[in-house]
């Protein structure tokens, strides 16, 4: 997460559109087919049928679970049950971090108590959030849960899409942290710069090595610009798996994180899809979790302590008893795009 760049706190207007959209057809309002007198009329029932039970999300048993987060805390408020079922069937979790999060002026301010930071104060920051991170995951029992850190820039993803794409031009330089290439600890790949086509290169060694099963990543209409960019570039890397990889597939899932004012606190125990929109090619699916889960997820979660002191209500809000998640629907990813798709998010 990370609340710049998300548009999470203001649009009535979409919510208004988003009621228009659900509120039922005006009974009368549209000219009526008349009945065929080829065809046979159904019988009016008095009973109604049931209604379909919203799909479940399988976690087969042995999963290599591969989530990618474009900031620490991402990984559990998007599938931090998930990530505990995973583990609790036999199976394997790796998570990506794309980011540090360091890139988050007013968390920064609020964390050190200061007006101006300073480079040196947002490295800090995300040295900080990435102990968090790990701190999370050992609460969620994932203690050996293999985490990277990719090192990118925090709110430059989408510049990466596009503009800053190869090395036709310089890299892009972040204007938080003041550097413009991760650091050479964490490179993947040699000489790795903040250029899109490095992080889907770095991305794409991730996954040729662990073959996941299952990838979670975030939505394409997440509204924070990092994370739209987070599915753009999973989708290009998978392209240049199947390249040297032709006979590699997984279940690509999607969860979601930034969407107007969704999660709303007045909501229940239950996560439902933000309204407005569709659950892709799948429909929006439920993963219920335990009493168990949620606690574990809903404490993982105040590990993030620098998060928490910015925006804990939000965190809360995914402490349900059930994550939602869905597939895309098919979508031929091709970058460097034409325009940048996430940047006007
Ligand atoms: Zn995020």
């Amino acid at each position: 997460m990370n609340s710049k760049n998300s548009r999470w706190a203001a649009p009535a207007l979409s919510l208004a559109f988003a009621a228009l959209m659900l509120s039922p057809a005006v009974d009368g309002a549209q000219p009526r087919a008349m009945p065929s007198p080829s065809k046979p009329r159904a019988k009016p029932s008095a009973v109604k049928p049931p209604p379909t039970p919203p799909p479940m999300l399988e976690v087969p048993e042995a999963t290599r679970l591969l989530v990618i987060a474009p900031h620490p805390d991402d990984d559990v408020l998007g599938a931090g049950g998930l990530m505990q079922r995973v583990k609790a069937t036999g199976g394997t979790v790796r998570v990506v971090y794309l980011t540090d999060g360091d890139g988050y002026p007013e968390g920064v301010k609020e964390e050190d108590h200061i007006e101006t930071p300073t480079a040196t104060d947002y490295l800090g920051y995300g040295k900080q959030r990435r102990r968090e991170a790990h701190a999370a995951l050992v609460r969620l029992g994932l203690p050996g849960a293999f985490q990277t850190f990719l090192g990118f820039p925090d709110g430059g993803l989408c510049r990466l899409t596009r503009a800053y794409w190869s090395e036709r031009r310089g890299a892009y330089r972040s204007p938080y942290t003041r550097l413009n290439r991760p650091p050479r600890s964490e490179m993947l790949v040699p000489a790795t710069q903040y250029r899109g086509e490095d992080l889907s290169q770095e991305l794409a060694l991730v996954i040729g090595d662990f073959k996941p099963t299952m990838i979670a990543v975030p939505r394409r209409e997440d509204q924070h610009a990092d994370h739209c960019a987070a599915w753009y570039f999973l989708n290009d890397s998978l392209n240049d798996v199947r390249r040297v990889h032709p006979e590699f597939t997984t279940d690509e899932i999607n969860y979601i994180v930034h969407f107007n004012t969704w999660p709303f606190e007045d909501d229940g125990p239950r996560l439902e899809p933000p309204p407005g929109l569709r659950g892709g090619a799948s429909g929006w699916m439920r993963l219920p979790l335990t009493p168990a889960e949620t606690r574990n997820k809903r404490q993982a979660l105040r590990r993030f302590t620098t998060q928490m002191h910015v925006m804990d209500w939000f965190l809360d809000g995914f402490a349900r008893s059930n994550e939602v998640f869905s597939r895309p629907k098919p979508f031929r990813v091709i970058l460097p795009s034409r325009r940048s798709p996430c940047c006007d998010q």
